[in-house]
Order: structure tokens, then C-alpha cells, then sequence
């Protein structure tokens, strides 16, 4: 399988090389050239697999260029070493009739993003020992709160690398920032930005098309790569937990081999949805795609109007890995549906000279016949975190509130009763003062910790160890940047 951009189909990249410049060097994302076809013989064969086995098949359609031996060890590293706190990895809670939480928070961060970022430094270290022999990697990551702790705490203390993390100052929840400034290794490093999550992530996508940066860096033999979700690296692994689902479902006789199912998706960057794209063009039977934003609803707009439009204000939620105006892997599925590089391209200029464009009408009618979209505010988020647990006895985090109440807006407005998957993405106690607040309907806000001690006093359910164990870190990084500076600040990180 080779890989190509999203802005030049003469670009031919293998895997391991697409997974380590991160980004192609026209600014475009990396595709597959092909999407691999699963029959449904095929899954039903990955569903006596444990998750590293479903994971470890899966990957090798995409990933070619490694060998056996270095997918199952790659696989074997991420999910069968007692890291998440489910042996099945992802497991499904249902919550009556059809509908299930798909649990992507049992990783060592307590969220989505490790499903991800556990394999990715697997993937990157065997993807370099092959194309860049010697060279020590720098993952630079921007974050909206939740990828910088996850990529951090896959890449501590992984031999040959350094990872530097940028977070906005301001536009991430308490307990992600000290999860970050508390971060122990020798080869991490954090700085906040003066500005918001678009700002850190421009940032770094300067960077990497700097350059001067770049052969400075490979001066003194080292190479710049990401841990963002534009990575392939990062956006493969996320196709398992789409497919897995289904195996589970099958499994459980709670599907029909071939029944369809709705994946439901709390979306920022477009990175998780998209996965469940790939899942469904793979030859899951998977019916509607429904993408779920919060105040910020940029994507809600695009997907209903065939219009982007980033020019309009910009909200700090109570979902804030969420709270992004532009969507880097939209770019991705442009890509897939338009088959045309071109297009592509002046779609992302447009985006950057006038913050706006229009797909064509050829191209919006096939991403109206897959999508479904809706946003939710902060008020009924809340509303949604009290009615979940009232009716369910689930206690969810903001995320996966914004998801399930969009869901649940979509049922109500089409009585569509196929069965559904919601991505759960968050460990509700990295939000406590959110999800306190609408358990009780009184604001609520002060010490975290004392915070999570009376939601489970409240609710019995348990504090993840590896967040009531941050109460006794020392933080560790303090240095703030401010948005224009985030290269000198690198530097600074990296003792040069
Ligand atoms: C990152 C994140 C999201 C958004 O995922 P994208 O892949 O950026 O769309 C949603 N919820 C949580 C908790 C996250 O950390």
C-alpha cells in the first residue's frame, strides 16, 4: 500500500515514511491510494481476536511495509501490556434499546487519544529505524488538552526520541494542564501558547513547512515529526475500535451479521470521525456518520451547507478538545470523495486566504448522503451529563454528553431506530467541576481534587488511579510563548 497527498497525487510515500514526516511537504495530508476492503466473512473471522489481534490484522492492510513480527510487536506493546484499565480494550456499555458507549477511555490518560498514542511510538520508532537510520525524532505536537498528555505519556522515555507539546494557555480544563506540567520523563517537554488551540496548532504546521528549522535541526541529527492527528500514524489505529465494535456486537448476537449500525462522534479535528469513515468504506455496516460539535459549530454548518466559514467567534466550552474552528483532517475525506487533488488544494487555499470555501455541489451531495450532523451548547450539555446518569446510570464527560444529546436530537427528529454507537471519549473525571456542576445544577469550581472526591462520593464511580495520583506531582514545565514565538521556543526546549 503506498500513500499519496491530499494536495499532489505525484507524491509516493510508504507507510513508515508517511508516518514520519507526519505531513507531506505541500502542506497536503497523506491518503492511502487505496482503501482495502473488508467482506463481511472478513470480520466475522477477527471476532474470536483479542483487541491486539483484531488491531494487528487490520493494520497490516494499510501498513505493508513492516513485517509480521514488527506489527505484533507493535500491537502486542500498545494493548496487551496491562496499560488500559479494560482487557478489552474498547469495551461497549449499552444504555438501552440499540444504543452503546463505545469506551475509548480505559487507556493510561484517561481519554480517547490513547487508543491512538499508545501504538503511534511502536509504529514511529519501527517506521524510523527503517527511512531515517540514525537520526534521533522530534514529535511535535499541538493540543486542544488531551493528545499532549497522551502523546507525552506514550513517548516518555522512548529511546532516540524527544517530544515537545504546545498547549493553548488558556483553552485547556485544569486537570489536562497539570496532567501535562506534571509530566515525568527525560525527553519531554511542554509550553503553553498565548493564544488558542488554532493558534498552537498553526504553530506548529509553520514549523514543519519551515526550512530553515528543518536543517538545523537535522544539523545536529535530528528529524522533526508529529504525534497530531493529521499523523496516518495516529488516524490507522483508530480504525480497529470501529471495527472491533462491530465484532463485539456480532459476538453478543446483538447485530445480525450485516445489520447496520449509526456511529455517533463527538468531533474536533475530524480525526475520530473520519476513522469511522475508513471503517465504513472498508465494508463495515456502518448507516449514518454522525458528527456532534459543541458551541463551536463550524462543522455542523459545513456538513449541512456544503459551506466551511472558520469566520465567526470562537468559543472556550465545557468541551474543550473540541473547541477548534478548523477541522485539519476534513481535508482527508475531501480528498476521498472529490478524487482530486486539485480541488482539494483550492478548497485549503481558500481556507487560508479568505477563512472560508464552498465544495462543489457534485462533492456536498455525496457528504450529505453520509453524514449526519448537530451541535450542542454548554447549557445542554450539562443537561444531558444529569438526564444520562438519572436515566442511565452513566456518568459521562462533556464530550460524550455533546454526543449523546446530539444523538438523541437526531432520533427524535427522524425516529431512525438503527442500532448506534457513541464514541465515549473522556474518563469523566478529567472533568469534574463540569460534570459536579450538572449533577447538581449548582456551579461548581475550586480544587480538582477535592472535586473528584465528591463526585465519587456522590456517584460510587471510580477515580482513575492515574488521576488521583497527579494530586502529589511536582509541575515541571512552566514556560509560556507567545504565538509568534513557538519556534524559538522549541529551540529553547531542546537545549539549542
Ligand atoms: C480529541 C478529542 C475529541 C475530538 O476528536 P477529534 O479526533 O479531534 O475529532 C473529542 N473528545 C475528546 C475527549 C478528545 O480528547
Amino acid at each position: 500500500m503506498l500513500y499519496t497527498s491530499t494536495r499532489d497525487t505525484a507524491v509516493r510515500a510508504t507507510a513508515a515514511e508517511a508516518i514520519v514526516r507526519g505531513i507531506s511537504a505541500d502542506g497536503g495530508l497523506f491518503v492511502p491510494l487505496g482503501i482495502p476492503k473488508l467482506s463481511l466473512k472478513d470480520i466475522e473471522r477477527l471476532c474470536p481476536l483479542s483487541y491486539a489481534g483484531r488491531a494487528g490484522e487490520i493494520l497490516k492492510l494499510y501498513l505493508t511495509d513492516f513485517t509480521k513480527e514488527e506489527l505484533s510487536g507493535c500491537v502486542g506493546g500498545a494493548y496487551s501490556s496491562g496499560k488500559f484499565s479494560s482487557e478489552r480494550i474498547a469495551p461497549l456499555r449499552k444504555l438501552g434499546g440499540g444504543t452503546y458507549m463505545l469506551e475509548l477511555w480505559r487507556g493510561p490518560t484517561c481519554a480517547f487519544k490513547d487508543m491512538a498514542l499508545q501504538l503511534l511510538p511502536y509504529l514511529l520508532t519501527a517506521a524510523a529505524h527503517r527511512t531515517l537510520k540514525g537520526t534521533g525524532i522530534v514529535i511535535l505536537v499541538a493540543t486542544s488538552g488531551d493528545t499532549g498528555k497522551a502523546a507525552l505519556e506514550g513517548f516518555r522515555d522512548v529511546p532516540g526520541t524527544e517530544i515537545a507539546v504546545f498547549y493553548p494557555e488558556n483553552g485547556v480544563s485544569p486537570m489536562q494542564k497539570l496532567q501535562m506540567t506534571a509530566q515525568e520523563g527525560g525527553n519531554v517537554h511542554v509550553c503553553a501558547v498565548e493564544g488558542n488551540f488554532d493558534d498552537a496548532q498553526n504553530g506548529v504546521k509553520a514549523i514543519f513547512a519551515d526550512r530553515a528549522i528543518k536543517s538545523e535541526l537535522s544539523e545536529r541529527g535530528l528529524a522533526l515529526s508529529s504525534a497530531n492527528s493529521i499523523n496516518w500514524g495516529r488516524l490507522v489505529p483508530q480504525l480497529v475500535y470501529y471495527i472491533s465494535a462491530y465484532c463485539e456486537l456480532l459476538s453478543e448476537n446483538a447485530l445480525r451479521p450485516g445489520e447496520k449500525l449509526n456511529a455517533v462522534v463527538p468531533t474536533g479535528n475530524f480525526g475520530n470521525i473520519l476513522a469511522a469513515f475508513y471503517a465504513k468504506e472498508m465494508g463495515v455496516p456502518i448507516a449514518k456518520l454522525i458528527c456532534a460539535s459543541n458551541a463551536n459549530n463550524v462543522l455542523t454548518d459545513f456538513l449541512k451547507t456544503g459551506e466551511y466559514n472558520r469566520n465567526r467567534p470562537f468559543y472556550r466550552t465545557s468541551s474543550p478538545s473540541m473547541d477548534i474552528l478548523i477541522s485539519s483532517n476534513l481535508e482527508r475525506l475531501l480528498f476521498h470523495l472529490s478524487k482530486d487533488a486539485d480541488e482539494v488544494r483550492a478548497y485549503m487555499s481558500a481556507l487560508g486566504k479568505e477563512g472560508r470555501y464552498r465544495v462543489s455541489d457534485g462533492l456536498f451531495a455525496k457528504i450529505s448522503g453520509l453524514f449526519e450532523a448537530g451541535f450542542c451548547d454548554d447549557e445542554r450539555t450539562a443537561r444531558t451529563i444529569r438526564e444520562a446518569y438519572e436515566k442511565y446510570g452513566c456518568l459521562c464527560d462533556p464530550h460524550t454528553a455533546v454526543a449523546l444529546n446530539v444523538y438523541e436530537d437526531y432520533v427524535s427528529r427522524t425516529g431512525d431506530s438503527t442500532p448506534s454507537v457513541i464514541a465515549s471519549t473522556a474518563n469523566p473525571y478529567k472533568f469534574p467541576a463540569c460534570v459536579l456542576s450538572a449533577l447538581s445544577g449548582k456551579e461548581r469550581a475550586g480544587d480538582g481534587f477535592a472535586l473528584m472526591r465528591e463526585l465519587h462520593a456522590l456517584t460510587g464511580e471510580p477515580i482513575p488511579q492515574s488521576l488521583a495520583e497527579l494530586e502529589c506531582k511536582k509541575v515541571r514545565f512552566d514556560r509560556v510563548c507567545a504565538k509568534g514565538e513557538m519556534a524559538p521556543a522549541l529551540f529553547g526546549m531542546l537545549g539549542m
